[in-house]
Order: C-alpha cells, then sequence, then structure tokens
C-alpha cells in the first residue's frame, strides 16, 4: 500500500473515532461533528474557524455564504475543493455561532493536529484570527499577518503556513474581499515553492532544513480583524 493510501485509510479511521467526540461541552449542542472534507493527500489545507449553522446540519466545513465565497476565490486560481482539504480549529458548532472558546480550543486542537500530520500538506492557509494564532503560535492578529507566508513546524511536519482573512469577513466588507482576492493570488506560487522546499515530514530531532526568504512585516492596521 502506497504511503498516501495508508494515510487517507488513517484519516479516515480518525474521522470515525472523532465523530463520538465528547472533550467538549460543544458535544451536548451538535448535530454531528465537522471533521473535514477534500483530498486526504492535498498540497493545500484550508483552516477556518468553527462549523456554523449549515456546516452542523451537513456535516461539511464551509457549506455556507462564507463557503461559496471560498469556492469562488479556489476557482479564480484554478483549483475546486476535490484538490484541498479543508477543516476547522473547532470540529463543533458553537452556540449561536460564538466565538471559540480558550478551554474549547485546547481540548479540539489535537484533531487537527492529527489532520495535519496525517495530511501532510506543503501550504496551510489559515481562514482568520483563530486558526492563524493557533497554528503559527503567536498571538498576531491576521490584520497584520495576512499575506504573511512563515515556515512553521507542526508536528513532525514542515509547513508554509499562509493567514489569509476569513471569507465570512471579507463578505461584508469590499476592502477585505479585494485584499483577500490578491492574497488568493499568491496561491499558486507559494504551492510550487513550498513543495519545492519543504521535506514531506521530519523525523522527530532532525535539523530543520528549509531556509525561506522572509518577507518585510507589514505596517499595522487597525480594525476587527
Ligand atoms: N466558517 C468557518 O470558519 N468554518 C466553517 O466551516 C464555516 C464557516
Amino acid at each position: 500500500m502506497s504511503d498516501a493510501v495508508e494515510r487517507a485509510s488513517a484519516l479516515r479511521l480518525y474521522a470515525d473515532e472523532t465523530a463520538g467526540c465528547t472533550r467538549c461541552p460543544l458535544a451536548d449542542g451538535r448535530t454531528q461533528v465537522v471533521f473535514g472534507v477534500g483530498n486526504p493527500d492535498a498540497d493545500l489545507m484550508f483552516v477556518g474557524e468553527a462549523p456554523g449553522f449549515h456546516e452542523d446540519q451537513q456535516g461539511i466545513p464551509f457549506v455556507g455564504q462564507a463557503g461559496k465565497l471560498l469556492d469562488r476565490l479556489l476557482g479564480g486560481i484554478g483549483l475546486q475543493r476535490s484538490d484541498i482539504y479543508i477543516a476547522n480549529v473547532l470540529k463543533c458548532r458553537p452556540p449561536q455561532n460564538r466565538d471559540p472558546q480558550p478551554e474549547e480550543i485546547a481540548a479540539c486542537e489535537s484533531h487537527l493536529f492529527r489532520q495535519i500530520e496525517l495530511i501532510q500538506p506543503r501550504l496551510v492557509a489559515t481562514l482568520g484570527n483563530f486558526a492563524t494564532k493557533l497554528l503559527s503560535g503567536k498571538p498576531l492578529g491576521i490584520t497584520r499577518v495576512h499575506g504573511q507566508d512563515q515556515p512553521v513546524t507542526l508536528g513532525t511536519s514542515q509547513v508554509l503556513l499562509y493567514p489569509l482573512y476569513h471569507p465570512a469577513a471579507a463578505l461584508y466588507t469590499p476592502s477585505m474581499l479585494r485584499v483577500l482576492e490578491e492574497d488568493f493570488a499568491r496561491i499558486p506560487e507559494l504551492i510550487a515553492r513550498a513543495d519545492a522546499a519543504i521535506p514531506v515530514a521530519l523525523t522527530p530531532g532532525e535539523p530543520e532544513t528549509i531556509e525561506l526568504p522572509a518577507r518585510e512585516p507589514e505596517p499595522v492596521q487597525l480594525g476587527l480583524f
């Protein structure tokens, strides 16, 4: 069995296991766990915040209005959902779509880390503040860091992290949508770069091997996101 087939099968088993998760009180209010969908061997993985009403009903991430925008943005760079993998920081819907709480993120984060370990994406695009802060390990908000790719080690995988505005925020703010479109346009180049530069997985203790050029930090912008 090829490595990719083995990882895909391990991901399916892990999804089955996660379906019964009761690590936090969100389990009580959910219709179902929204594990993630897409190509289990994708080079590009998106990480959003948490399921909303429609996602909770259908068991699929990003099926509401924000998801339609995400599909359109993907189409703009010649990709479709079957090319990528999409998951969220939280696998269960918070009541009234409120923000994820720190205890919920702490309880749920190892599900996401395991997904990343099994999928081994080269580029992880975080959508909004929660995914960006969790995977960068830094408190910097999305307004400050969107569009700035950064190499990170997640578990045993080295990936290029690429923070983006959350499509739900861009839906109602045309200036943010333009920035999101511009940031999206760089994705194909970043996938190619990450593919060329990043080894598939590190064995524990192996020295870091990638050196990707750092980009100048952008000036801080005030705003909601
Ligand atoms: N917003 C998210 O962050 N994730 C979803 O799955 C849907 C909307």
